[in-house]
Parts: structure tokens; sequence; C-alpha cells
């Protein structure tokens, strides 16, 4: 196997493993998740790739939950509810919420991105 095809082998299982998950994986998860099959995967190239999905729009960070960056592999609108006991992050996806950006460009506000977060405790730590 050429460097190249590693490399993109790489790439692809960190980015995969963003996306086959609803739970906003952090740095060290996707690591762990990964380091069985990749054993010369190191943190440091999980970081510089999650930089670069987010350059090229492919990913966001939803927030930094106990000191960790959360990544987010959904790209189309939608809200968060972090849980601030046990860490959760989960979906938003309401229509209602999309209510307020309509009177905005009804007021000539034009919306480049939006963010709504809920912070709280989720239905398994209230
Ligand atoms: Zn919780
Ligand atoms: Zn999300």
């Amino acid at each position: 196997m050429n460097k190249r095809k590693n490399f993109s082998n790489k790439r692809n299982a960190i980015l995969n493993t963003i996306c086959n998950t609803d739970c906003h994986p952090s740095a060290k998860w996707i690591y762990n998740k990964i380091k069985d099959k990749y054993p010369d995967i190191s943190l440091g190239t999980i970081y510089r790739n999650i930089a670069l999905f987010k350059e090229e729009g492919i990913v966001r960070t939803v927030a930094t939950v106990n000191g960790e960056e959360r990544i987010d592999g959904k790209t189309e609108p939608h809200s968060h509810f972090i849980c601030t006991k046990c860490g959760s992050i989960y979906d938003i996806f309401n229509e209602e919420l999309t209510a307020v950006d309509s009177i905005l460009c009804d007021e000539g506000f034009k919306i480049e991105s939006k963010c709504i977060t809920y912070y709280g405790k989720c239905n398994k730590c209230s």
C-alpha cells in the first residue's frame, strides 16, 4: 500500500466514524473507535483531519463540552440540546425554530449561519 492511499484510507475512516454516529463525537472518542483498525493512527492525526474537514465544510463544531470539542457530521441546519450532566448532545430538527428566520428575512436581514443550543439536563439525567 503506498503512502498516499494509506493517508486517504485514514481520512475516510475518520470521516465515516464522524458521519456514522449521532453522538457528536470528540477527537478522543473517534480515536478510541478506530485505533484498533488503524494502530498507527495518532490523536494528532485525528485533530488535523477534523481541522481539514471543517475547512472543507463537511463537519462542524457543535460546542466544547468538558473541555473537548464536539464534532457534527450533519451539516443540514439543526439545533442542539447539550446535557450539562452527562455531556450528551441531542439533535433537534424542529420546523418551528425556523419561524424566526422568516421574520428576519421579511425585515430584510440576511442570515448566513445560525446556531441554537439549549443547555440543561437530558431526559435520562433530569
Ligand atoms: Zn444527560
Ligand atoms: Zn447535530
